[in-house]
């Protein structure tokens, strides 16, 4: 294509106030500004566009480590949990350390009841306490199980431990055991000089002396089983109480239970009197074990 010279264009701008400007450009200007336009725009967009993919790339990098990130925190909060579970299961095991102790506390207090009463011997227990103390160093899930397990083994042995204390308190209860009136012994039971001058006989139980009308109570738990006048005994009462053991208090002045009815060792049955074959206020007292009277003094506390 040939060129030529004088092929000019004319630009005019004609403001409203102002004199007229006339520019002259070369006729080829406006298609290279074209050009170069539409190259500015090519590249503009192309670095758009490049500028677009490292977006969605970094994007993708971003959701990534974005998911990355989640899953390390729910990995996290899994821990925590677990570290919140075992500090729970610390303080359950505290709490059982403390039920425990004052288990033992309660065995302890009936072991020296049991002692007073029964002279029964110490049973053996495991180390709970030293167990309990050393909770908090504790650190592995498995040492805690195991410390769960052998103290919930404890607990059920100590649970045990006490159904036979109470148990055996509770049979303790129906033995007669306790004196059944205040007084002076006045006579032991066995062979006698006869109290009423002829030769010697058998005292079937024991006599305690006191003033007319003083308190005759149960020397154990069980069921009156006679409430009522005997020749020679007077005005009696007999309890059975129903582990092989009878007691009978005789010569009283008045009674005070009926024949069925229940009574609890220290319950007042009765008042000391002379009726009867009876030489002055007392009470004759006799127990019975499997229908033989036995000494009362053997079983009395
Ligand atoms: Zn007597």
């Amino acid at each position: 294509m040939e060129r030529k010279e004088d092929e000019r264009l004319c630009i005019m701008i004609i403001p409203h106030r102002d004199r007229v400007r006339k520019f002259s450009i070369p006729s080829w200007l406006p298609k290279v500004l074209s050009i170069a336009m539409a190259t500015i725009l090519l590249l503009l967009s192309l670095f758009i566009n490049n500028l677009h993919s490292s977006y969605q790339s970094l994007k993708e990098k971003y959701n990534i480590k974005s998911a990355e990130v989640n899953a390390l925190k729910i990995e996290n909060n899994k821990k925590n949990v677990q570290i919140i579970n075992l500090k729970s299961q610390g303080d359950k095991l505290q709490e059982k350390a403390a039920e425990i102790d004052h288990k033992l506390m309660e065995i302890d207090k009936l072991q020296r009841e049991l002692e007073k009463i029964a002279g029964m011997q110490n049973p053996s227990r495991g180390g709970v306490l030293s167990e309990a103390q050393n909770l908090q160093d504790v650190e592995s899930t498995d040492e805690v199980r195991i410390l769960l397990d052998t103290l919930e083994l404890k607990e059920v042995e100590l649970k045990n431990f006490i159904e036979d204390i109470e148990a055996r308190l509770e049979y303790l209860e129906t033995v007669p055991d306790l004196w059944p009136a205040n007084g002076r012994l006045t006579s032991k039971f066995g062979m006698r000089q006869n109290p009423f001058g002829r030769g010697k006989d058998f005292h079937s139980g024991i006599d305690i002396a006191n003033s007319r009308g003083t308190d005759i109570v149960a020397s154990a738990k069980g069921i009156v089983i006679f409430s009522g006048y005997k020749r020679g005994y007077g005005r009696t009462v007999i309890i059975d109480h129903e582990n092989g053991y009878k007691t009978l208090y005789a010569h009283n002045s008045e009674i005070l239970v009926s024949t069925g009815d229940r009574v609890e060792k220290g319950d007042l049955i009765a008042k000391m009197g002379s009726t009867g074959r009876s030489t002055g206020s007392h009470l004759h007292f006799e127990i019975h074990k499997n229908d033989e009277p036995i000494d009362p003094l053997s079983i009395l506390k």
